[in-house]
Parts: C-alpha cells; sequence; structure tokens
C-alpha cells in the first residue's frame, strides 16, 4: 500500500523528496501532545498514518486532495502538531499533509490585517507583525513552534485573551480559503461569520490554506510577578486587574502554591509558600501595577522588559498549558482540566472542588473575556492522575456546580467541548468531504456519504 501511494504522490510534488516515508519520520509526523492526557495516551500510541507529503503551494495541495479523493486515502493535516488531544493523530492511517512549508506571510494590510499561508509560524508572524507597528491579538503558549493553520484549526486563546477574547471572537479570523475533498477539489472562501463552519474543526472539513487574521497596535509590554499569602487573596488581585478597564493587559495568570515549585528554571520570580500571579501589563502602567500589587499585600518578586518572542526569562513559556507540561516533568502523574469558573461564583466553586478532592486538583486561572466582553476565570487546572473513572467523576461534578469543562481526554470535536451547536461544522463537512476522508473519525457525528444512504 505504502509503495503504490508514495508512487502516486511523487507524481504529484514538484520534488519527490517531499513525499516522506520512513517509518520514524512518518510516526513523529503522525503525532502531537496527545500524551498529556493519560487516556488519550493510552488510545492513542499506536496510531500512525502510512506516508506523509509536504506541499508547498495550493496547486499541490489540490492535486493532493483530487488523489486522495479518487483512491479513498484518509488525509489528515499537519501544522506543527502541538496540539493536546490527538487532534492530527490520523485514526485510519492514509497520508500526513504537512503543511509547514506552506508557510509564507503575503502581507499585513494598511487596517492591521495579516494574509498568510496556514504553514507560518506565530512567533514569526510576531515577529514580522512587530516591525509594523502591529501584534497578535492572542497566541498560544506554544508560540514559537506552532502554526496559524493549527491554532485556527485546534487552538482556542491565549497569552492576549484577556483583552480581545478566543480566536472565535471579535471578528479576529475574517477569511479562511479552504481547499475541499469533493469529487473535483477546489478552493473556496469563507469570510465573516461563514470562517465559523471551518474555526476549529480540527481540519475534518477543509484544508485551510490562507487566511486573514487580524492584529492589534502593538503595545510595549513589560513582564510581572508577585506572591501572595493565599491563592484568594492573588485570584482576587488578578480579578480587579483582568477586569479594571484602566489597565492594558496581555497576561493575567494565577497560580496557587505549590505550582510555581515547578517552574525551576525561573526560581527567582517564585515566592517560598506564596500563590503566584503573572502579568503581562503595558510598560507605562508597571509602576502603579507594582504599588497596587504592594497594597494588596503582594510580594513582588519580578517586573522587567518583554521584547518579542526571544525575551529572557519568557515568562509566558510558564502559562495556559505550558504549566501543566512543567508539573508532568517534576511527576508525570499530574494532567489536567480545561474549565472556565463562573464569574459571580467562582471563590464558592473553588471552596466546594477544595472540600471534595482536597490537593488532589491545583488551581491555575488564565483570565480572558468572553465574547460578550464579559472577564471569565478561565482555568487550566492540574489534576493529579488516579484513575480514568475518578477524572470523569470530577468532570461531572464540574458540571453540577456549574463549571464548564471543554475536556482534554478525548479524541473526538464533539466531545471537547467546543464543537458547534448549530452544527455548521458538520454542515461543512457533508459538503466539502462527503466521503469523510479528511482526518476521519475525530467528527463523530458525521456519517459518510455510502454509511449514510
Ligand atoms: C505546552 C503546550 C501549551 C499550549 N498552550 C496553548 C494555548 O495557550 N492556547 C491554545 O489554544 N492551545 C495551546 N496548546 C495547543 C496547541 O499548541 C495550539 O492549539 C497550537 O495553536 C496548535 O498549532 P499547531 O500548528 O501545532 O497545530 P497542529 O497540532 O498541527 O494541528 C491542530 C489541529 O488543526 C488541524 N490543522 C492544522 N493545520 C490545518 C489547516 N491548514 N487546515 C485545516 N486544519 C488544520 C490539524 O489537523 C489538527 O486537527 C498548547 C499545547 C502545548 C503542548
Amino acid at each position: 500500500m505504502t509503495n503504490s501511494l508514495a508512487d502516486g504522490l511523487r507524481e504529484l510534488v514538484s520534488d519527490p523528496a517531499r513525499v516522506l516515508t520512513e517509518l520514524a519520520v512518518v510516526e513523529k509526523l503522525s503525532k502531537d501532545f496527545y500524551w498529556y492526557s493519560p487516556v488519550l495516551k493510552r488510545q492513542l500510541e499506536a496510531k500512525a498514518a502510512d506516508i506523509a507529503v509536504q506541499p508547498i503551494d495550493v496547486i499541490e495541495v489540490l492535486a493532493i486532495a483530487r488523489y486522495a479523493g479518487e483512491n479513498g486515502v484518509p488525509l489528515t493535516v499537519r501544522g506543527a502538531g502541538t496540539g493536546n488531544y490527538g487532534q492530527c493523530i490520523p485514526l485510519r492511517g492514509g497520508i500526513v499533509l504537512d503543511l509547514s512549508l506552506l508557510n509564507k506571510l503575503e502581507e499585513i494590510t494598511a487596517d492591521g490585517v495579516a494574509v498568510c499561508q496556514p504553514g507560518l509560524r506565530l512567533a514569526t508572524l510576531e515577529t514580522a507583525a512587530l516591525q509594523q507597528g502591529w501584534e497578535l491579538r492572542m497566541y498560544p503558549s506554544t508560540l514559537a513552534r506552532a502554526s496559524v493553520g493549527g491554532f485556527l484549526g485546534g487552538g482556542s486563546g491565549g497569552i492576549g485573551s484577556v483583552t480581545h477574547g478566543a480566536l472565535r471572537d471579535f471578528d479576529t479570523v475574517r477569511a479562511i480559503e479552504v481547499v475541499t475533498m469533493e469529487a473535483e477539489p477546489r478552493v473556496v472562501r469563507h469570510e465573516g461569520p461563514a470562517v465559523h463552519e471551518i474555526l476549529h474543526a480540527w481540519g475534518t472539513n477543509g484544508i485551510m490554506t490562507r487566511v486573514w487574521f487580524a492584529l492589534t497596535p502593538a503595545v510595549v509590554w513589560s513582564q510581572f510577578t508577585a506572591g501572595f499569602e493565599t491563592f484568594e487573596e492573588a485570584f482576587l488581585f488578578a480579578k480587579g486587574v483582568a477586569e479594571g478597564s484602566e489597565w492594558t493587559k496581555r497576561l493575567v495568570t494565577v497560580f496557587e502554591w505549590p505550582i510555581p515549585t515547578f517552574f525551576t528554571p525561573v526560581k527567582q520570580v517564585v515566592a517560598a509558600g506564596k500563590a503566584l500571579v503573572l502579568m503581562m501589563i503595558a510598560t507605562a502602567q508597571l509602576e502603579s501595577l507594582r504599588s497596587a500589587a504592594e497594597s494588596a499585600g503582594g510580594e513582588v518578586t519580578f517586573a522587567g522588559d518583554y521584547v518579542g518572542p526571544r525575551t529572557q526569562p519568557l515568562l509566558s513559556d510558564y502559562t495556559w498549558n505550558h504549566t501543566t507540561l512543567w508539573a508532568m516533568k517534576a511527576d508525570p502523574t499530574w494532567t489536567y482540566i480545561q474549565a472556565a469558573f463562573s464569574p459571580t461564583d467562582c471563590l464558592e466553586q473553588f471552596r466546594l472542588l477544595r472540600a471534595r478532592y482536597g490537593e488532589e486538583i491545583l488551581f491555575h486561572i488564565e483570565f480572558m473575556k468572553n465574547g460578550q466582553g464579559v472577564m471569565i476565570p478561565g482555568a487550566i487546572p492540574l489534576v493529579f492522575f488516579k484513575s480514568e473513572e475518578r477524572l470523569n467523576e470530577m468532570i461531572a461534578y464540574c458540571g453540577e456546580i456549574g463549571v464548564f469543562i471543554a475536556n482534554p481526554h478525548v479524541n473526538s470535536l464533539e466531545g471537547g467541548g467546543r464543537y458547534r451547536a448549530d452544527n455548521i461544522q458538520l454542515r461543512a463537512k457533508r459538503k466539502y468531504d462527503p466521503k469523510g476522508l479528511l482526518n476521519p473519525g475525530k467528527m463523530i457525528g458525521f456519517e459518510p456519504e455510502a454509511l449514510a444512504k
């Protein structure tokens, strides 16, 4: 099978060396950070594609899609493979379409929209944008490696979301061109609300080949950390900054003790025994923030410049889902859940979870604005893994007490909690991928044409 696939694909790309057949290479390109979840680790470790191919333009993508369609071969799109839920792990073999060479930044328009190919790294875009007075509205903590296409296909938000919401909010994604998997593949442009058919669909209903991504005017940022005696004091101080419209901020994070003990490379910002607040704040407000933190009982442990993705220490490397990585380095038994606490009842929700689970759950808060402009205590709490049953029981209990969970321990769009209730992703799948060859098995509500009859 692999030999005939390789022969077929080599006909379609200008350099046959971009068809990759070596087992170790194909296996590597079939994996992401699924092992963050002990549940997915077990389910997915044996899954891999048969072959990988690296197109360099849309003509090649169209040709590969046509070939896969004609031959009934599954095709799974890959950006940089930093996703957490096995999003780009092929469940049924076939082709990995590695878009890392489709990585041009075409332009940044006068009104601050980046027009780019999906394989462009977010850090490259941030650096180019800064040179023209713009910056990313939000980015995942995997900025250095992650691609624009992968962020739109599988990500949600990150650093910047405290001000600009998630990817799906505030018209950040202006337009997307996708290559379809129809009998005759074509390029279809999605604009305005139609981008939501494709956003966060895990590459199940189209291959993004061009993106219009809105930026925001650049701000001169600083990084700031402070320790507080209790988690509640740290949380309330951070909540005030997150909600206060007078503060220009890019990141507002809170870690309860002992999470900061996991951050061994930046021991200098950790105050022993204290909860840690970590922020990116406009440099012009750094001294005001210092005074506010001290007045609230905080011990300021770091206040310094941010000069782009190469800043050292880059404190965002300890936030969002990097926090989980540092915990797992300290003890691989740690895992995580993704939560949104209630803006009004969160203190009671923290109390209930602590009473029931003790230090089996540790609070890590990432404030983020929702699409209605409400500041949400988003969270990626650490969970000390005992069993799948215990994890599922905790997730169910969160639901009972009004804590929203986007479950990171399932390998389907529907199970993850960000599936569109209006089914527009499913309708796009039926239109663009009637045979169900794009990342098969990830949109479980879909039945291929042949089965649906
Ligand atoms: C340490 C760590 C921290 C993280 N922090 C964050 C965070 O702060 N915020 C966040 O949102 N995520 C976070 N993530 C998850 C992940 O890094 C981001 O979502 C990232 O943007 C994914 O980009 P990628 O290029 O690696 O995508 P990939 O993993 O390659 O792909 C992700 C999904 O998108 C699909 N896809 C990729 N390219 C295309 C395309 N051109 N067309 C259609 N579908 C496509 C893939 O098939 C896959 O389903 C984190 C992960 C790790 C390991």
